[in-house]
């Protein structure tokens, strides 16, 4: 095997269990246990040998950012691992990948909801979607805004095929910890507030948010879906 690799594997396993460690005692700072988090490694830029390595050492939740990338890595990838999808999600591509991801995390439009619902009903399935919102995040912009979530679900569980499973976000980018904080507790409180709803098509299993810099911090309030990449793959050059 070529010697680069078998570096990125080594240096994936020291990453690993250091996060591992990190997840556990997060978890139990806030009261929870270890498997009541989901660690999903956030994959673009990683070779499908780097990801396969990642599942054989237990990690099986992934997700991709790019349906490109993630069409041209799917041959190659276990069967059995979770596939996701995290990233901004244009409508006409949606029909590329409804089926193929378990779990579309990054919806804000009814337009790109309807589109899901569609292309699963053409293909007789119903699919997973986190609704995700923005929220601190001048940067990327994706997402609803915070204040407009009420309407957004109402229109939403309305379409037919498709499964809200929870919300995530970005949060924000090198923030300060109190802010961040602040926003951690805004997302868990919105979270827990519609957990407790009972929509019909709605549940609220996921809360998906924290990233390299902040995952602990996230699941100290109240994430229960961590997405990690360069804390366990090593920085990336771009994107
Ligand atoms: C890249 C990415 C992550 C992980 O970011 P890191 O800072 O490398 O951990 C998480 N979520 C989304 C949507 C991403 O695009």
């Amino acid at each position: 095997m070529q010697q680069n690799l078998i570096d990125k594997f080594n240096n994936f396993d020291e990453n690993y269990k250091y996060i591992l460690d990190k997840i556990n005692e997060s978890a139990i700072k806030s009261g929870r246990k270890f498997d009541d988090i989901t660690l999903l490694a956030a994959t673009k830029t990683v070779e499908s040998e780097v990801i396969c390595h990642a599942f054989n050492q237990g990690l099986n939740y992934m997700g991709e950012n790019r349906v490109q990338e993630f069409l041209s890595k799917e041959n190659d990838l276990p069967e059995k691992m979770h596939k996701q999808f995290i990233g901004t999600l244009q409508t006409n591509k949606v029909k590329q990948i409804v089926g193929k991801v378990e779990m579309i995390q990054s919806v804000d439009s009814v337009k790109l909801a309807r589109e899901i619902s569609r292309q699963s009903i053409m293909r007789g399935i119903s699919t997973d979607i986190l609704i995700e919102i923005n929220i601190g995040n001048e940067i990327t912009k994706s997402g609803i805004d915070f204040d407009d979530f009420n309407s957004f679900l109402e229109e939403i569980s309305k379409i037919e095929a498709i499964n809200v499973r929870g919300l995530m976000t970005l949060g924000p980018v090198g923030a300060e910890k109190s802010k961040k904080i602040e926003i951690f507790e805004k997302m868990n409180k919105l979270f827990v507030d519609n957990k407790a709803k009972k929509v019909d098509n709605i549940s609220m299993d996921y809360l998906s948010m924290g990233m390299s810099d902040d995952f602990d911090i996230a699941i100290e309030h109240g994430s229960n879906m961590v997405r990690v990449g360069s804390a366990l793959f090593g920085q990336r050059i771009y994107k």
